[in-house]
């Protein structure tokens, strides 16, 4: 059986769902998404995504696509018809059709596809070995707090990661560390979590923003400051958090081990402590 995704108000098998050539989203990237987590066939933050995704749009002016209950059905719809125990949903908009013109077209109604991945989520063997990462110039715009779709330097950096064995490219400006290609961006020194604070320079991470109060909860600090690579190299541990990855231990930067090359115990603890939360919470 296919998979069935979203399109513009129907359910339909991914080989039926097509979109213009005009469309916005190919021609310009003039698009915003969001990723959600799926754990026990549950959506996991989704209230915090939707509020991401307002202020992208809002940034851009875009409409919504539709109602936030027809939203929040066709992401629990997605789940349902297409059996998402563990896993993830994407969801897109883009400015809809029109003619090519750069400023933005009056009244034409935007696109909103959604589809689902299955991926071992909580069962992610990566959880338990670490994964390496490598330092890469930061080379994207100057508004990454929008969760904008053009992603062409968040590609080429991955690529560059994958020819180097490597899961994750963590992105470097002014000799500091602004996050992963897909991922928020942490060392732990002395028991304490260092990362950047908020700002233009990264996403506001949904799941960042569980983690710090979750940290709060265990009494963990969290210096909110922006960290060097060179700070990376002697980190005691490191780690980077998604809705896909949830809170991942990095054990080597540049072929580099940190610490022992080994997931430490506070990413241990952190991973856990999320996961729990997130299945409790759902
Ligand atoms: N930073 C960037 C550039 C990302 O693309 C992502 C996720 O895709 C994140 C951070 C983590 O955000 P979230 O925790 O909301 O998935």
């Amino acid at each position: 059986m296919s998979r069935i995704v979203h399109l513009n108000g129907q359910f339909l098998p991914e080989e039926q769902a097509k979109v213009s050539i005009f469309d916005r989203g190919f021609v310009f990237a003039d698009g915003v998404y969001e990723v959600t987590a799926v754990i026990n066939a549950k959506l996991i933050d989704y209230a915090p995504h939707m509020e991401r995704l307002e202020r992208s749009l809002r940034e851009l002016d875009m409409a919504w696509p539709c109602s936030r209950q027809e939203l929040r059905a066709v992401h629990e719809d997605l789940v349902k018809h297409n059996d998402v125990e563990q896993g993830r949903v994407y969801m897109q908009v883009t400015r809809g059709v029109a003619e090519r013109d750069f400023a933005y077209p009056a009244d034409t109604p935007t696109t909103l596809m959604a589809f689902t991945q299955i991926a071992a989520t909580v069962a992610n063997p990566r959880a338990e070995t670490g994964v390496a990462a490598i330092s890469i110039p930061d080379i994207r715009w100057k508004r990454r707090d929008i969760k904008s779709i053009a992603l062409l330097a968040q590609c080429m950096g991955k690529q560059r990661a994958a020819e180097a064995g490597a899961y994750e490219a963590l992105m470097v400006e002014d000799g500091h560390i602004t996050e992963g290609t897909s991922s928020s961006a942490y060392i732990v020194k002395d028991g304490r979590i260092v990362t950047r604070p908020l700002s233009n320079a990264i996403l506001p991470g949904v799941t960042r923003r569980a983690l710090m109060r979750l940290a709060a909860d265990h009494r963990i600090v969290v210096e909110e400051r922006a960290f060097t690579l060179e700070e990376m190299y002697g980190a005691d541990e490191a780690f980077i958090t998604s809705a896909s990855a949830l809170v991942l231990p990095v054990v080597a930067i540049d072929g580099r081990p940190i610490a022992a090359g080994r997931p430490g115990p506070v990413t241990r603890k952190l991973r856990q402590v999320y996961i729990d939360a997130a299945v409790a919470g759902a």
